[in-house]
């Protein structure tokens, strides 16, 4: 890897915010950090879209007086992260790696940022997706491709593959990401960092690009379980200006290790067969065996259901996404083609430039499926089989109190490896679609190389069980130390 490999250049946010508060180091000397790394290093790989240098230093300076004069700037003071370009950043700009909002600067920001804004936070840079977060491996990005930590010629995964890569180069200690249908997990599993996706409705939506409203969640990269604890504790809960959002179980989201005597952790037998690269299969026994070692009782579990996943997934968001990117026509967001003569040629003429080819393919598929007399067909029958996929894993979880299995059947992909054939591409999701299908947390936690390319170990838990999967998580990283 490029950047100082060998070594953690930061200390965990609990510690960088301790020293900011306590006046051992200042918040814009960890600014200055961030800034001088994303420089020397995005160069190579192409995480990062814009960096916010100006706004993240007058923060910076406004948390340093405060602690000058006495004040405590929060748990996360000074500290600073990473968005994917599909979060709203007051006043910077927002494009989701999407020509059409290019240019866009946001209004107002995302619940998201604005929790870790009042915990002392600071955003230095915008990060490089899929573009609106359709595709896992950020070659869909309107702008560039960004590349792998471990291997220049290989994908960093997508669509949060800017926020991956970005952490694992150490730009920043944490990344913010969306995950619709993996694009927390993947990256994650892809670039060797921990990638968490909450149960649905744990963290708001709010003033976040819109995929598909009924699995878009929200969650967060770090290169440790401890630091996504604390940024999950800081950013979940209830948020009026999401009406999906959910209490929370706990207090808090921060825990111990967890005791694995008398814990059931079902392994996914689905995960484990055809199409599945063998050394892949073979790295993730291994961590299951270490799991086992410990103490967790390990047992074969079967979701029949788990096999018609894909398909389910590649219908109803499609189905979603097509009315949620409704709105980008031209008239009230960014780009709006010139010269158009009536309103409806604004609006061909807007989408029709200002979409990619992959928006394109999904707009159109989704409106296919939603169309009169193919809505039953499709729609309907996929929602029907998504119940039945939910019913599998709750019964399931009555059995266990965990599931187990790879992340992705392969390790990060050869650039252009897949993009001739889109259904090739949409077979890599096949392994995290469920747990957004049916609401669930999952991390992608590294768990092993193959040819030093990582590979990540998934654990899923019930719905709001994200205490217990995240002090789960936890104890399988310090057995891998
Ligand atoms: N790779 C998946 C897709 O293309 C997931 C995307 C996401 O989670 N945003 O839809």
């Amino acid at each position: 890897m490029a950047y100082a490999a060998d070594k953690p250049v930061w200390d965990s946010v609990s510690v960088l915010a301790e020293q900011v508060n306590s006046g051992s180091t200042t918040a814009a000397s960890l600014v200055e950090k961030a800034l001088q790394i994303i420089h020397e290093v995005d160069v190579n790989y192409s995480a990062i879209i814009t960096t916010l240098q100006k706004r993240a230093r007058e923060r910076a300076a406004s948390i340093d007086i405060a602690i000058q004069n006495g004040q405590n700037a929060g748990r996360l003071a000074g500290v600073p992260f990473i968005a994917k370009d599909n979060f709203l950043v007051f006043g910077a700009e927002t494009t989701a790696a999407s020509n059409i909002l290019k240019g866009f600067t946001a209004p107002y920001q995302s619940t998201a940022i604005e929790r870790l804004e009042a915990e002392g936070a600071i955003c230095v840079a915008k990060a490089n997706l899929d573009a609106l977060a359709h595709g896992g491996s950020t070659e869909n990005s309107d702008f560039f491709v960004t590349k792998n930590p471990h291997d220049l010629t290989r994908v960093a995964g997508g669509s949060s593959g800017g926020s991956a890569a970005a952490v694992a180069l150490q730009m920043a200690p944490f990344a913010l990401g969306s995950d619709t249908g993996g694009s927390i997990r993947q990256p994650a599993s892809f670039c060797g960092v921990v990638g968490y996706k909450p149960t649905y409705g744990l963290v708001s939506r709010s003033g976040v690009v819109a995929m598909a409203s009924s699995t878009d969640t929200i969650g967060v990269l770090a290169t440790s379980v401890d630091d996504i604890m604390i940024v999950m504790d800081i950013i979940s809960g209830p948020d009026e200006l999401d009406g999906t959002t959910i209490e929370r179980l706990s207090d808090s989201l921060i825990s111990d290790n967890l005791d694995l005597s008398g814990k059931k952790i079902g392994v996914i037998q689905e995960y484990f067969g055809n199409g599945v690269d063998s050394a892949v299969s073979k790295v993730v026994q291994a961590a299951i065996s270490k799991l086992e070692k410990n103490g967790a009782e390990i047992v074969p579990i079967n979701i029949p259901s788990i096999e018609l996943a894909l398909a389910v997934y590649y219908i109803i968001v499609p189905a979603e996404l097509s009315s949620n990117l409704a709105r980008l026509d031209g008239q009230r967001y960014q780009y709006s083609a010139p010269g158009s003569s009536t309103l409806n040629e604004s609006y061909d003429q807007t989408r029709s430039n200002g979409f990619g080819d992959e928006a394109k393919r999904r707009i159109m598929i989704g409106t296919h499926v939603l169309s009169s007399g193919y809505y039953d067909a499709y729609y309907t029958k996929a929602q029907t089989v998504r119940t039945k996929l939910i019913n599998e894993f709750t019964k399931a979880f009555e059995e266990v109190d965990f599931m187990v299995g790879p992340v992705s059947p392969t390790t990060a992909f050869k650039i252009g490896e897949n993009t001739e054939d889109p259904v090739k591409m949409y077979l890599q999701d096949i392994m995290t679609v469920s747990a957004n299908l049916v609401g669930i947390p999952a991390i992608s936690v590294p768990c092993g190389h193959i040819d030093n390319l990582p590979v990540g170990l998934q654990l899923l838990a019930p719905q709001r069980a994200d205490k217990s999967l995240l002090s789960l998580a936890k104890t399988f990283e310090r057995l891998s130390e």
